[in-house]
C-alpha cells in the first residue's frame, strides 16, 4: 500500500510499504483522511522531541471499517462500511494514569504517527476502542477533526471553563482556535491573541467575541479590560513559547487558571511572584481522554462550525510539497486534510 514516511528530516514522500496485518480486538480500516498537523511538520523540520526515523506520518484519522472480527463487532457496535474518528493514543491500560482515567498521559503511551506508524497510508489496524463511530454520519473531513478539536478540549476542561466566565486563548492555530470552540461550547466568552491578522480573521469568523493583536494593541490591558477589569477567569496557553506561558501567568485574574497546550522543549525562565501573588492554577494539558464521544456529539448536533478549519485539501502525493509550504508560509493554513 501506499505510505507518507518522513525518512529523515526535509526528506517525506510517499512509499510503498507492506499493509498491515488485522488481529483479533483490532480493526481494520481503509483510512480515508488525515489532518496535518504541527506534529508533522516538526517531524518534517526533524524538530520533534520523541519522533523517530523513519516514520510514517499522520495522527488525525478518519476512517471506514473495511475488516472486524464477529465478537468484536457485537461488543463494539462498529461494522463493515462504518466512517469512524481514531483516538491516535495507544495506551497500557495498567498504569497509575490509566487507572486513573488519564490514559492520554499513560507512561507507556504510543501515539500513532510519532512513537509508532501513523496513518497517513491507505490502510490501518487501531485496537476496536480507539474506532469511535458518531450516532449520524459526519463527513470524513470532519472526523479527522476531532483529534486536533480533541487537544482544544482537553486544555479547555484542565482550565476548568465554565459558562458564563472570560477565556483568553493565546495562539490562534489550529490548537488555540480547536480550544476556542471548546471554550465557546462550553458557554464561555473568548478573547484570542495572535501576531497574525489572517488567523485572527479566521478565528473572529469562527466565534471569538475578541481579537487582539500584539502589534496594534498591549494585550495586558486588552485582557484586563476582557475580564471585567480583573483579567479573564482562565488563559488557555496555545504556542509553546516561553514568553505566551508568562504572559498567561501575568494576564490572568487572581485565583485563576492557566492551561499550557503549547509544546516546547525550551527551558522555561519566569518570574514565579505573580503566580503566588494570585494564588493561580498553572496546569499542562496533553492529548486528550474520554472526549471523542461528546465531541461527535456536538458535530452531530451541528453545534461545532469546525469545518471552517480546514482551509486546504490535498492528495497524499502533495503531502511533501504541502509541508515545504506550511514550513515557508504557516499563517496561511489552519488545518490541510489530506483525502486518501
Ligand atoms: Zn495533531
Ligand atoms: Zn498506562
Amino acid at each position: 500500500m501506499k505510505a507518507v514516511l518522513a525518512r529523515e528530516p526535509f526528506d517525506v514522500s510517499v512509499v510503498d510499504v507492506p499493509g498491515p496485518e488485522v488481529r483479533p480486538g483490532w480493526v481494520l480500516l481503509n483510512v480515508r483522511a488525515v489532518g496535518i498537523c504541527g506534529t508533522d511538520l516538526y517531524a518534517y523540520r526533524g524538530l520533534h522531541p520523541f519522533l523517530t526515523y523513519p516514520r510514517i506520518l499522520g495522527h488525525e484519522l478518519a476512517g471506514e471499517i473495511a475488516d472486524i472480527d464477529a465478537e468484536d463487532a457485537a461488543k463494539s457496535g462498529l461494522s463493515v462500511g462504518d466512517h469512524v474518528a481514531v483516538e491516535p493514543y495507544l495506551n497500557c491500560g495498567q498504569c497509575h494514569m490509566c487507572r486513573a482515567g488519564r490514559s492520554n498521559a499513560c507512561l507507556k503511551l504510543e501515539v500513532l504517527g510519532v512513537h509508532c506508524e501513523g496513518g497517513m497510508c491507505e490502510r490501518l489496524v487501531v485496537p476496536v476502542e480507539k474506532a469511535h463511530k458518531p450516532t449520524r454520519p459526519l463527513s470524513d473531513d470532519l472526523l479527522a477533526l476531532v483529534e486536533p478539536i480533541g487537544i482544544g478540549a482537553q486544555a479547555v476542561r484542565r482550565a476548568r471553563v465554565a459558562s458564563g466566565e472570560s477565556v483568553a486563548v493565546i495562539g490562534a492555530g489550529p490548537i488555540g482556535v480547536s480550544a476556542m470552540l471548546m471554550a465557546r461550547l462550553a458557554g464561555a466568552r473568548v478573547a484570542i491573541v495572535d501576531l497574525e491578522a489572517t488567523r485572527l480573521a479566521r478565528a473572529a469568523e469562527m466565534g471569538a467575541e475578541l481579537t487582539i493583536r500584539p502589534q496594534e494593541r498591549d494585550v495586558a490591558e486588552a485582557l484586563l479590560a476582557f475580564g471585567e477589569g480583573l483579567g479573564p477567569d482562565a488563559i488557555i496557553e496555545a504556542v509553546g513559547m516561553p514568553a505566551t506561558i508568562c504572559q498567561a501567568i501575568e494576564c490572568v485574574r487572581a485565583g485563576g487558571r492557566v492551561a499550557i497546550v503549547g509544546q516546547s522543549n525550551k527551558p522555561l525562565d519566569f518570574s514565579y511572584g505573580p503566580m503566588m501573588k494570585k494564588e493561580l492554577d498553572v496546569v499542562a494539558s496533553r492529548n486528550s481522554a474520554g472526549l471523542f464521544p461528546g465531541i461527535l456529539a456536538a458535530m452531530v448536533e451541528g453545534r461545532l462550525p469546525a469545518e471552517k478549519m480546514i482551509t486546504h485539501r490535498v492528495g497524499m502525493a502533495e503531502v511533501p510539497g504541502t509541508l515545504a509550504d506550511m514550513d515557508a508560509r504557516p499563517s496561511e493554513y489552519c488545518k490541510a486534510v489530506v483525502r486518501i
